[in-house]
């Protein structure tokens, strides 16, 4: 026996804690810009810094790693850079709450106050999720994990956003964007929820201006809103209206004229009326149909930053306005409402389902709302960004994602980058009190907010910056207006959308705008692997600004995986309760356990259907694993070396055959490791450790094992038993990185150095297997599979015929050609040995005696006299009783399943069970009859 020993059972959580330290102190994943070999670099898409480890975050971090561990095994120069980001509103939400709590608002606090108390909150709470992922056992290169707001990468914003605005890719400009009116800031599209709500469809009449006794009927869900209406949209080609384009309304509850307008865009000509409100200050569609009117139409506000209705809203009758302004869009909208019908002008009101947009953190409703806002002019970005991936630069894995990339990337629109919070990068923009007087309007007082967007600018003061202010944009803070020497300056109060510094991470996290060795060595990346929810927000603009500032594509390949969902393919929710919490699976079944599972189901375009009980499957495969290396460490001499050559002569069929696979094995998994095909290396390595080596190079193995000491067979199958056993651990390393090494530090020291001789401390720095093309041998594999079959059929002979395990018996094969029985003869040791076969007759003209149990297997069939080994007629007996209770079974159940009233009104899964259990009966009782058949 080997001088060291595993303990008897896998107690993963103190091997995970003893290895993942032992990593981290040797620097194991640290990455040498000056080593020499070839680079392979990843970044992490960096998690909000107030995440919690969620199933989507495990599966990330697992596929990552696999690959960084896969690559630093096979030699390259290896960095993961990890990081988290600022998550703006979020992280802002997360802070404003926990001070709610104290009755403390951030308008009381002041912004420096405030952005301090997030800063002290980030220290206390931020690290939790990268904790959660060292538990994953994510081989990141800690010492360069950055932060989104780091100096370095606020050096990074400010260079980015400088510079594209001295192009004119920035600009400033009113544009109805998101606007959240309870957290008062801008929101990215992706920050808008949608949710659908019963509501009601109001029609409304709009009477000609020259006659008006013809009416318009529109439809809207937002009656309210009709106070900001500039026209009334038709269809150019509609034969009912085409004639009263360029004519115009009245628009009910004001004074106001609008004119009717042509618009295919808008309108539809086969729904509803045909008529269209239009309100280009309150609808994003409305908008742009303003856009692409001559002249602009022009657009009408009627509602403050607070979602109520504005009391200077031109044209609106007096005693309408008195009415109310100042009341909150939903409220008014009952108002609206009501003064139409007193007026006339409601034609009918529907029950109507609509979809309605809510602001992701607090759920209010969101608004459209035309402010004054900072923008990226996004074409000539996109442009080239497109260019790259049509050319093969970027490489979409599975390719179908590229359509999704080309059709947002092709109707890209401009990108709102401002947000009206305080936790960011605050945009480096200044504006002069003196020059621009008239455009900017200051209040003092707290929670004062004016009309249009109106933002605390600092302590107290709120200052609402009209869109014709001459911003001053430069990367150091002026000291004095450079038109008018002015030191009365101030700062642009927005920051910027979080996405904008998470654009530049693949080339900030690694130093630049510095000339760093960093960017040199490790930019571009090699592949970035991430879900496809972030396609746009993040992986497009990742490229146009790896493309504009470092000329250079900023990953080679993209990896979009799969959504984890539950068993039922339902997506988990905390609402549903069907949420599974990675770090309880962790404690549950160990982390190797929980990774091999997340790889085994990550195939490319499918969603993976997770439950815990898959992942207790897998930590039987742990255990699988454990128990075959205690039984390798008590087979070895305690002197254990590799004394033979695996190409000695002494080796035996078992030995190569098993030597064969592991190189066929290891030459898969390269490929499907190259190919991102995670889940086909975890079922190769599976199938093969498990089925292969556990279940029968093991048993094959064992009566060469229990020959004496010293016999040169012995010797070569130790030497087999052990190499394979190793090869296995450093393949299968990348998905269990835990267990391998714990085994493989185990293992006596010769054994692990067999390839290179070298003396290596730790598996996750040995060299990752690459198949011996000499090794492989299809005749032996083929030869094996054969022997292997017949054993599997007379084992089956022997369980199902009842036949003593101890009983030693005769087996006949009659093979097909000669040459298939000079094959199975070479191996029918095994066969006498693995089946208890005293006797065994191979040929190409043997007969089938009377009275045999036969099996088929390829090339052969299979004889087993039962004659003095079985009492026939009570084995007759047994077999019929057998058969009698199994039909008595399957009626019951047959009965059962054919009654409507029970298939109907039983649970789903109860009748799946019991339909699966008839289906088993019947094979039971086939089988059962079958034996009585060859008794006969
Ligand atoms: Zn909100
Ligand atoms: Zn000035």
């Amino acid at each position: 026996m080997s001088e060291k020993e595993l303990p008897k059972a896998y107690d993963p959580k103190s091997v995970e804690e003893k290895w993942y330290g032992f990593w981290t102190e040797k620097k194991y994943f640290h990455a040498d810009v000056n080593a020499r070999s070839t680079p392979f670099s990843i970044v992490i898409p960096p998690p909000n810094v107030t995440g919690s480890l969620h199933i989507g975050h495990a599966l990330n971090a697992t596929l990552q790693d696999i690959l960084v561990r896969w690559m630093r095994m096979s030699g390259r120069n290896t960095l993961w850079v990890p990081g988290t980001d600022h998550a703006g509103i979020a992280t802002q939400n997360v802070v404003e709450r926990q001070l709610a709590k104290n009755d403390v608002d951030r308008h009381m606090m002041g912004r420096e106050a405030f952005v301090q108390e997030v800063w002290k909150w980030k220290q206390e709470y931020g690290g939790r999720i990268i904790n959660q992922l060292k538990r994953m056992g994510a081989s990141c290169d800690w010492d360069r994990e950055r932060f989104t707001m780091d100096p370095g990468l606020s050096k990074a914003v400010i260079e980015v956003f400088v510079t594209l605005h001295e192009e004119g890719l920035i600009y400033r400009g009113e544009r109805l964007i998101n606007w959240c009116p309870r957290c008062h800031t801008a929101l990215s599209d992706i920050e808008v929820e949608h949710e659908d709500e019963k509501g009601k469809l109001y029609h409304i009449a709009y009477p000609l201006s020259h006659d008006h006794a013809i009416r318009l009927t529109v439809a809207t869900t937002r009656p309210e809103t009709m106070l900001g209406d500039t026209a009334v949209a038709v269809h150019p080609l509609d034969p009912r209206y085409k004639d009263l384009i360029g004519k115009t309304v009245d628009l009910p509850l004001t004074n106001r004229k609008i004119p009717i307008i042509g618009d295919s865009i808008l309108v539809d000509l086969e729904f509803g009326t045909g008529a269209v409100k239009v309100t280009p200050a309150h609808d994003f569609n409305d908008y742009e149909a303003g856009q692409r009117q001559k002249p602009e139409l022009p657009r009408i506000k009627i509602l403050n930053d607070r979602a109520e209705i504005r009391g200077d809203v031109p044209d609106v009758l007096p005693d309408v306005l008195k009415r109310i302004a100042g009341k909150p869009a939903k409220k008014a909208r009952g108002m609206v409402v009501e003064l139409l019908q007193e007026r006339g002008f409601m034609v009918k009101t529907d029950d109507h389902a609509h979809s309605v947009g809510k602001c992701y953190r607090c759920k209010s409703i969101v608004e459209p709302y035309l402010s004054p806002q900072w923008f990226v002019k996004t074409r000539p970005l996109a442009e080239p960004a497109i260019k790259v991936v049509e050319d093969g630069r970027v490489e979409f894995v599975p390719r179908g994602w590229e359509n999704t990339y080309f059709e947002w990337m092709r109707n890209i629109k401009d990108w709102c980058i401002s947000r009206q919070i305080w936790w960011g990068h605050q945009i480096p923009a200044w504006y002069c009190r003196n020059c621009d007087k008239g455009v900017l309007i200051s209040k003092i007082g707290v929670g004062v907010i004016g009309e249009g967007a109106s933002r605390p600018a600092a302590s107290g003061e709120v200052v609402t910056i009209g869109v014709d202010a001459a911003a001053i944009v430069q990367r150091e803070a002026p000291k004095q207006c450079p038109r008018c020497d002015s030191h009365e300056l101030m700062r642009d109060p927005d920051v910027l959308d979080t996405w904008f510094s998470s654009a530049l991470w693949p080339f900030s996290t690694l130093g630049w705008p510095d000339k760093t060795k960093e960017v040199e060595t490790y930019y571009p990346t090699s592949v970035l692997i991430t879900s496809f929810d972030i396609i746009f927000f993040w992986v497009a603009r990742m490229i146009m600004m790896g493309l504009h500032f470092k000329h250079e594509v900023p990953f080679r390949q993209v990896y979009i995986h799969a959504l984890v969902r539950d068993a039922e393919g339902q997506k988990m929710s905390k609402s549903k309760g069907n949420v599974i919490d990675p770090l309880v699976m962790i404690e549950q079944y160990g982390t190797d356990a929980f990774r091999f599972t997340l790889t085994a189901f990550a195939a490319q375009g499918r969603d993976i259907k997770l439950a815990p009980e898959r992942i207790e499957g897998y930590r039987n495969f742990a255990n699988k694993i454990w128990n075959a290396s205690r039984f390798v460490f008590m087979n070895l001499d305690e002197d254990y070396s590799p004394r033979s050559s695996l190409h000695t002569p002494h080796i035996s069929l078992a030995d190569r055959w098993i030597l064969s696979r592991l190189n066929s094995v290891t030459k898969d998994v390269q490929a499907a490791l190259v190919d991102y095909r995670f889940n086909d290396v975890a079922s190769s390595l599976y199938h093969f450790i498990w089925h292969e080596y556990c279940d029968w190079y093991l048993e094959l193995s064992k009566p060469v094992l229990y020959e004496e000491k010293g016999s040169a067979s012995r010797q070569a199958t130790q030497t087999v038993l052990a190499h394979v056993l190793e090869t296995s651990l450093r393949l299968l390393h990348p998905i269990m990185p835990f267990i391998t090494e714990e085994i493989w530090q185990t293992l006596p020291e010769g054994a692990r150095g067999l390839e290179s001789g070298a003396r290596i401390d730790s598996i996750m720095v040995s060299p990752y297997p690459v198949a011996d093309e000499k090794l492989i041998n299809a005749g032996i594999e083929r030869d094996m599979q054969m022997v292997m079959d017949l054993i599997m059929a007379i084992r089956n002979i022997r369980g199902e015929m009842n036949i003593a395990p101890s009983m030693q018996i005769t087996a006949i094969v009659r093979v097909e050609s000669k040459e298939l029985g000079e094959h199975l003869e070479k191996s029918s040791g095994y066969a006498k040995t693995l089946a208890r076969i005293k006797e065994l007759r191979i040929g190409v003209s043997e007969a089938k005696p009377r009275s045999v149990a036969t099996a088929v297997i390829a090339g052969a069939e299979i004889y087993v006299p039962l004659e003095g080994i079985l009492d026939l007629t009570q084995e007759r007996d047994r077999l019929q009783k057998e058969i009698a209770k199994i039909s008595k079974d399957i009626e019951v159940f047959s009965k059962k399943l054919s009654n409507k009233n029970f298939v109907d009104k039983a649970p789903k899964e109860v009748v799946e069970k019991d339909t699966a259990k008839l289906g088993e009966f019947k094979v039971k009782r086939e089988k059962l009859e079958q034996s009585l058949r060859m008794l006969e």
